[in-house]
This record gives C-alpha cells, sequence and structure tokens, in this order.
C-alpha cells in the first residue's frame, strides 16, 4: 500500500543485468508538508497585524491624527500590533536554531539558582498581576546542560503559568534529580481539556484563538518546548484540568 508516486524507481542496464533502485521519499516528502504549511501558517499570522497597522496608518494619514484622543488609542492598538509582530520573528528565529550547529554550548547550572534567576525575569508581571512563584527542591543541584535550549524551555513554561494564571494566585516551580532531571511548573489557572492537551504542543495551536491573539500569544511556545525538550533528549508532559490549574513536567536525562 505504498503510494506509488512517492517513490523514485531508478534503473541501470549493465550488460545483460538491469539494477533496479528504490527509495522510499514518504519521510521526505511529509517534512516538506510541515515545511510548507509552517510557512503558510507564518504568512497568515504575519499578515494580520500588518494589515492592522497599514489599516489604522492610513486613518490617521486620512485625518484622525486631529484629533489627539483617537491618535492616542490608535497608536496603543499600533504598537500591540508592532509588539505581536516582534514576538512572532523571536520565536520564528527560536525555532530556526539548528542543533548541530551549536555543539559546544554545554554549561553546568544550578538548578535552584538558575529557577530563582528566571523567576526574577517577571517579577515586574508578577507583581502586577500579584502572583507568587514558589520553587521548591534541594540546593546544590548541579546539571550540565546546553543552556541554548534548555533555558527557552523554562522561560516559555514559566510564562503561561503566568499568563493563564488568575490574580492573586500562586504558581510552584519544583525540582528533583534522581536518575533524571525532573522540573514542574503548576499554576492554578485556566487548565484545559483533554483534547486540547493532546494538541497544544503543535506549532500555531492554541485553545482559544481569539484570546490568544488578544493577549499576544504566537502559539509557538510550547512547540519550542517540546522540540527543544527532544533535542535534548528529554520529554514534556502536562496535565490539567479545566478552571482548576495545569502541571507541565519536563524530564531530562542525568548524564
Ligand atoms: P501561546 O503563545 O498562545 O501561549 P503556546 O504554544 O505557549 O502558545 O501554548 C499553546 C496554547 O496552550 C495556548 O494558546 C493556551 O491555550 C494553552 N496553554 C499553554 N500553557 C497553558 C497553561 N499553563 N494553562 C492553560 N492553557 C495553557
Amino acid at each position: 500500500n505504498l503510494d506509488i508516486r512517492l517513490r523514485y524507481i531508478e534503473n541501470e542496464i549493465k550488460g545483460d543485468q538491469i539494477m533496479g533502485t528504490v527509495y522510499d521519499l514518504t519521510h521526505v516528502r511529509r517534512l516538506e508538508k510541515i515545511q510548507r504549511d509552517f510557512v503558510g501558517n507564518v504568512s497568515h499570522e504575519l499578515k494580520t497585524p500588518v494589515t492592522s497597522l497599514l489599516g489604522f496608518t492610513e486613518t490617521l494619514l486620512d485625518g484622525a491624527k486631529d484629533d489627539p484622543a483617537l491618535t492616542a488609542e490608535f497608536l496603543t492598538i499600533m504598537q500591540n500590533d508592532a509588539k505581536r509582530l516582534q514576538r512572532l520573528i523571536q520565536d520564528i528565529i527560536e525555532l530556526s536554531k539548528d542543533s548541530n550547529d551549536l555543539a559546544e554550548d554545554r554549561q553546568t547550572i544550578e538548578i535552584n539558582y538558575f529557577l530563582h534567576q528566571q523567576v526574577d525575569l517577571y517579577q515586574h508581571l508578577l507583581k502586577k498581576k500579584q502572583i507568587t512563584v514558589t520553587i521548591e527542591g534541594a540546593e546544590n543541584c548541579f546539571y550540565q546542560t546546553r543552556l541554548t535550549f534548555f533555558q527557552p524551555i523554562i522561560k516559555n513554561l514559566l510564562e503561561n503559568a503566568i499568563q493563564y494564571s488568575p490574580e492573586e494566585s500562586q504558581i510552584e516551580l519544583s525540582y528533583r534529580m534522581t536518575d533524571q532531571l525532573e522540573i514542574a511548573v503548576t499554576d492554578h489557572g485556566i487548565g484545559m481539556s483533554k483534547d486540547d492537551q493532546k494538541r497544544i504542543f503543535e506549532r500555531f495551536y492554541r485553545v482559544d484563538k481569539a484570546r490568544a491573539r488578544h493577549s499576544g500569544g504566537t502559539g509557538l511556545g510550547l512547540a519550542i518546548v517540546k522540540e527543544y525538550s527532544e533535542i535534548l533528549g528529554g520529554t514534556i508532559d502536562v496535565e490539567s484540568h479545566p478552571k482548576l490549574g495545569s502541571t507541565f513536567t519536563l524530564k531530562l536525562p542525568n548524564k
């Protein structure tokens, strides 16, 4: 039941022998399709904020700029569009990192210190939403990893936990080291259904597209998390309950 169109048959005649080589291109074609779909999705995602930016620029130039209140309102929308474009571009650059290009990026980090450092980057946002973050795990937990891939995993999980948590709630980070390093990020936010849990690691998948767009999400964060967990030889899992919250668990080999 192989699709003959996906095969390339090369024949070679040597004397009275016919040599035949059959190449199975199924895998290559599938990769090509994934790449094409990605470019299509990216173009679509880029188009929305650009169309909005052009629309508002035109309205301002057409006369709205004479109204200071309207000007301020439009500029705020345009700033959000530009930020959205910036996030998309950052995530696309992130996804284009090639694991082979960066073979020499191994570093030893202390997990407790590293997690505190990452949380500190969001102090402003955490204060604004009055969210507290706890970090639990033994000190002096040293781990050798490729920071280029490890850091974006933690960053994206933490950003999502903050993004999808209500005000005045708590986020728990915990870790333990056995034959593997296990890091769990738990929030008490909106959670998600079982069906959504199966799809959230796909590129551009968002549970609530309208809200995600409004909140500035790119839909690429968890795809980055999954791809990088695999590059590091590990796994990422989610356990979640709608309206109760989610726990994302990263498991990486301890070697
Ligand atoms: P986004 O940029 O939209 O956050 P992600 O790839 O990071 O994209 O996440 C994909 C979708 O998974 C999000 O749009 C959101 O619906 C859901 N999601 C991710 N993290 C959480 C979380 N901690 N709680 C609830 N839903 C989440």
